[in-house]
């Protein structure tokens, strides 16, 4: 694999608490910025609801898993909530080549994973304003019972130790504002020397300057 500043497209890592409103906002980014492209992960949990195989997940069974991780096919992989979820290294790599940016909507541990192979990768951690908030977003949210959103609270206080490892912090207070802060990050990345990103490096080579 080549170091990450020889692809040209930027790769964002975006971890959160469930509840935390995650999903949301990188949903939102995209849809406004069509330069960042997600990457569908495979995991063994079963499809939920409306899901559909190829568009929130690829749905893989236990052995389908274990065979993938031995391959190598994974950038990162983790239990999560007791299912297995990994990020298929071949879709990332390929979308970096081609010069578009990537995030990906994943628990901490894997984020730190990325961080380990890719040293570029900007990790970007989302904290709720207050643990009441969480608490009230679970409830509305409607999606689970009164154990399991304990269960998803202390599960968070876990997670949130290791927010200091992260590049950027966004606080999910007001749905806007904490969208401005994502798009704000994107964009900084975009505008860093050694993000090598393609346009700018034409230009850049056009001034005749010299790249270290
Ligand atoms: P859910 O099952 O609710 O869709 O996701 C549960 C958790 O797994 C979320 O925190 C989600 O971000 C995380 N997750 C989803 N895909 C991946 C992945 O490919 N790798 C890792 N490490 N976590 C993932």
């Amino acid at each position: 694999m080549k170091a990450h500043c020889q692809y040209p497209g930027n790769l964002f890592v975006v971890a959160a608490p469930s509840g935390t409103g995650k999903s949301s906002l990188v949903k939102a980014l995209m849809e406004l910025d069509a330069g960042v492209q997600p990457s569908i992960s495979h995991t063994t949990r079963a499809p939920r609801g409306q899901e559909r195989e190829g568009r929130e997940y690829h749905f893989v069974d236990a052995p389908t898993f274990d065979a993938m991780v031995a391959a190598g096919e994974f950038l990162e992989w983790a239990v999560v909530h007791g299912n297995r979820y990994g990020t298929s290294r071949q879709a990332v790599l390929d979308r970096l080549e081609q010069g578009q940016d990537v995030i990906l909507e994943i628990d901490y541990q894997g984020a730190l994973q990325v961080r380990e192979i890719f040293s570029g990768a900007i990790l970007i951690f989302i904290l709720p304003p207050s643990w009441s908030e969480l608490r009230s977003r679970l409830e509305r949210r409607g999606e689970d019972d009164a154990p399991t959103i304990e269960t998803r609270l202390q599960n968070a206080r876990h997670e949130m130790t290791h927010v200091a490892k992260f590049d950027f912090v966004i606080i999910n207070k007001l749905f806007e504002s904490a969208l401005f802060d994502l798009k704000t990050i994107v964009h900084a990345q975009r505008l860093r020397y050694g993000a090598c990103n393609n346009e700018r490096q034409a230009i850049m080579d056009a001034l005749g300057l010299v790249h270290p």
